[in-house]
């Protein structure tokens, strides 16, 4: 059955790529054993019987064919065939232009200083802050995740906030701890709701600044406003999963050159609490990504035959004798030839009638996405926690700052690594290993793609 799905990956330190190539699990054993995947210099073609699909890389990188160099093909199963092909050279600049630029989004926020509400408790709508405007409202001065060392940092003059000011941040807003109404319970820097005891937020220093948590708020709008009553959260713009990484990679201080660590932290609507702990490779990953359905292009008759026969004929020079991992040399360029079948039964003359055959060559375009690579640890039961008190400890003890997320966002950010993560095991061939973590990808992929 024809390719459906390429995937390639590339982390822009290493000199290697992973390719991974899905199709239609085949029932005629027959086609099966006829397919053929081929790599070449310039591109990786999938060869069936009646058709091949080729997807030129030249632009980008040049393969390494040299068998010494070591083409590692994954044992194939029905529907999946897994490569690992080194690079003689990559063409950053060709790399980049051909891929899709997504840029970190300023949070959006609908409150404005025209609009009065009062803050209330998510949980049992108790009034936290009492109706009012708030003259300024801002983004946050700097990206972090510890607004205690922006507003009260230890070597200077605190920030102290006035009642009309409104900082916002991913799950935070951060305002003067007078305009809190008496329904709050303070409590060794932590604020509680005094009716259900929910934490709702932090103090930044006494009379300085208090930080309410945006998941924890309910707004209740004033008199004639527009603004609809609800979760605070729902006054915020919502992000993508792309842009959520994004902020979140913004505000996160790095571990190393190519290293950050993000420990995020949720409470479940039932009070349930989560932690996700990410070690995260900043070194770029770049993805090149074919069109999610191949098998579509194939109904239309082949107009590009003629442009790629050409080099169709190179190739087919090599083919001739290749069997499994084989590789053979042609006076120019190296060439590899990798058989997906078992059984030898394709004879050379069947193959050499290749030469005469209009067997029409479909190409396949890939587009660019960056991203990164994730290893991480989801503890969401008291069981899980419990176990994992030490890996907890170990992170709290190294200074990575908690972050609270709401409920959502840590749901979103999981079910994208989720569905990542079993193409990773797949295109980088790893063995699961609880132990270690998850490994999966966050791809930054353009609003109109998704
Ligand atoms: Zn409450």
């Amino acid at each position: 059955m024809p390719l459906e799905l390429i995937v390639i990956s590339l982390m822009r330190t290493s000199k290697w790529i992973n390719v991974l190539m899905l199709n239609t699990p085949d029932e005629d054993k027959a086609r099966q054993q006829s397919r053929r995947i081929d790599v070449s210099s310039n591109g990786i073609r999938w060869i069936e019987r009646d058709f091949e699909q080729f997807t030129p890389l030249g632009n980008f990188f040049e393969i390494n064919t040299n068998p010494e160099a070591g083409i590692t093909v994954d044992k194939e199963t029905n529907n999946a065939t897994a490569l690992k092909l080194s690079l003689v050279h990559i063409n950053d600049a060709a790399l980049d232009q051909q891929t899709v630029d997504v840029s970190i989004e300023e949070l959006r926020l609908l409150l404005n200083e025209s609009m009065a509400c009062g803050l209330h408790c998510s949980n049992c709508y108790n009034e936290l802050v009492t109706e009012r405007r708030f003259s300024c409202i801002r983004p946050m001065p700097i990206h972090t995740m510890e607004p205690l060392k922006y507003f009260c940092p230890s070597n200077k003059l605190p920030t102290f906030l006035d009642e009309g000011e409104l900082y916002y941040a991913l799950n935070y807003i951060v305002i003067s701890p007078k305009v809190l109404s008496k329904r709050v319970i303070q409590c060794g820097g932590h604020v509680h709701c005094a009716r259900c005891l929910q934490l709702v937020g932090e103090s930044l220093g006494e009379k300085v600044a208090v930080q309410l948590y945006v998941d924890t708020l309910w707004v209740a709008p004033g008199g004639r406003d527009e603004l609809p009553e609800g979760r605070l959260e729902k006054l915020f713009g919502q992000l993508t999963v792309s842009q959520l990484m994004l902020h979140l990679l913004q505000d996160a201080v790095p571990i190393s050159e190519d290293k950050t660590r993000l420990f995020l932290k949720t409470v479940r609507p039932d009070g349930q609490l989560h932690y996700m702990l990410l070690l995260v490779d900043t070194s770029q990953l770049h993805l090149l990504r074919s069109k999610l359905s191949l098998i579509e292009d194939l109904n239309v008759s082949s107009s590009q035959k003629d442009s790629f026969d050409d080099d169709d004929e190179e190739t087919n020079e090599d083919c001739d004798s290749s069997t499994e991992s084989s590789t053979e040399s042609s006076s120019d360029s190296a060439f590899a030839a990798i058989e997906t079948s078992d059984d030898d039964d394709s004879e050379p003359k069947a193959k050499r009638q290749r030469h005469s055959d209009s067997k029409p060559v479909h190409e396949v375009k890939v587009r660019g996405y960056r991203g990164c690579r994730i290893n991480y640890h989801i503890f969401s039961s008291d069981e899980e926690l419990a176990a994992n008190t030490e890996l907890i400890e170990q992170w709290r003890r190294e200074g990575t700052p908690m972050l609270r997320i709401s409920y959502m966002m840590m749901m979103d950010l999981l079910r994208e690594l989720n569905v990542n993560e079993l193409l990773v095991a797949t295109l980088e061939r790893i063995a699961p290993d609880e132990k270690e973590g998850h490994v999966s990808y966050i791809i930054y992929e353009p609003v109109e793609d998704i």
